[in-house]
Parts: structure tokens; sequence; C-alpha cells
């Protein structure tokens, strides 16, 4: 270690004693004290904000695989009680295609969310022209898994923008 060089405190990286702000984590360096211990408490929060993205992102990958459920036994009863294999096909479909968005979600969470998202949204868009009835039925449980996604979609973004504007 150069000899005027300190550890962060905040992120233990190595850093120059006359710098301002830590270049790796934005620590104010030359800050009073006041403007340090704020800064330790919003990298807590910030901390907070990412392990809670990352339990939101496997909550939401639960509550994906819970709809591929109901939609693949959505098809067997369409199959079996009305012997629509047009319709059976389209749930399965539905349903597969998210259950492979619901898979990758942890990879890439802002991409599968999305895709999921437009899926699903346009599914309803679907029922709805076919029959608009069908987007009723169940619409509170409906509604819930778009705010759902919508909620997991703003947290990773914002947990993505803290990571990248702190190095976390
Ligand atoms: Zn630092």
């Amino acid at each position: 270690m150069e000899a005027n060089n300190i550890i962060c405190p905040s992120c233990n990286e190595e850093v120059s004693r006359i710098s301002v702000y830590c270049e790796n984590c934005k620590f104010p360096i030359s800050g009073t004290d006041k403007e340090k211990a704020i800064f330790i408490g919003q990298q807590t929060l910030n901390k907070s904000k990412i392990d809670n993205s990352e339990s939101v992102v496997k909550r939401t990958q639960i509550i994906l695989y819970v709809v591929v459920g109901f939609q693949v036994l959505n098809a067997f009863l369409v199959y079996y009680n009305f012997e629509s294999v047009i319709d059976a096909v389209f749930y399965l479909v539905i349903g597969l295609i998210l259950g492979v968005f619901a898979f990758l979600l942890p990879k890439k969470p802002i991409v599968f969310i999305t895709c999921a998202l437009a899926l699903i949204l346009g599914y309803y868009l679907l029922l709805f022209l076919a029959n608009p009835l069908l987007l009723f039925s169940g619409i509170l449980w409906k509604c819930v898994i778009v705010m759902a996604l919508l909620y997991a979609l703003y947290t990773v973004v914002e947990s993505q923008n803290i990571k990248k504007k702190f190095n976390l």
C-alpha cells in the first residue's frame, strides 16, 4: 500500500488519503463525521434494498410457476370438459413459454420479468378480444399477478442502479 493511501472504511478498497470521495464506493473520505455516518446509513439501506430485490426475484419466480401450474390445469380442464383441442393447446403453450421465462428469470431478471409481463398482458388482451367475460373471470388474481410483476421490475431496476452507482 502506498504511504498516502488508506483503506476505505466502507468498501475496504485502497484509496488516496487526500481524495474527496472513494473512487470505488463514493464514501466521503474528506467529509465530516456526520457526512460519513449518513453515508454508512445509506449504504446499509442500499444493501438491504439489494437483498430485498433478490428475494423479490425468487418470489416472482414462484408466482410464475404457480401461474404455469394453473395454465396447465386449465388446459386439461378445457380439453376434457369442452374437448376443444385448440383452446387447450393455446393455454398449454402460454403456460410453457411462461415456465421458460420463470426458469431463466434469476439469470436476467429485468429481461425475463419484462418478457413475462408482455406475454401475460398480451394473453389477457387476447382473452378480452375472444370474450370480454374471460378477462373478468378471476380479475383480482390477474391484477395481483400484473402488480407483482410490475413491483418486481421496479425493485430489480432500482437495485441494479444502486449496484452500479456504489459498486456493490
Ligand atoms: Zn469505498
